[in-house]
């Protein structure tokens, strides 16, 4: 194992800031009890499996899901958001940000 590559965030100097609870990253605010980040991006998508389905003598339902079948719809889910890691509160992404969701370290290696 080695140290995590990605330089420091400055989250206090960033245009994020939570609308309900105001946390924008401060050192040792509150999020910090609840994680080790201020904020998480988060996005809901919507995944469907292919299933086959009986019932039992007691009526009751048993529904087994083909996992092979796992197709994630990106397009309805509700977009990536920003979660305060202070108060749990969701809000958007600013606007004109870029979100890169390749792999950190490699990002960063392709940059220098
Ligand atoms: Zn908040």
């Amino acid at each position: 194992m080695y140290a995590d590559p990605r330089p420091a965030t400055r989250w206090n100097e960033l245009p994020i800031v939570c609308p309900f609870c105001s946390n924008r990253g401060e050192a040792k605010g509150r999020w910090s009890t609840n994680a080790a980040v201020p904020f998480k991006l988060v996005e809901q998508v919507v995944r469907s499996f292919e299933f086959s389905a009986e019932i039992d003598d007691e009526r009751r339902l048993f529904i087994a899901a083909d996992v092979e079948t796992d197709k994630v719809d990106w397009e309805s889910g509700n977009g990536m958001r920003i979660e305060c890691m202070a108060c749990f509160g969701q809000f958007p992404v600013p606007e004109g940000a870029d979100i890169d969701l390749s792999n950190l370290a490699n990002t960063r290696s392709m940059n220098l």
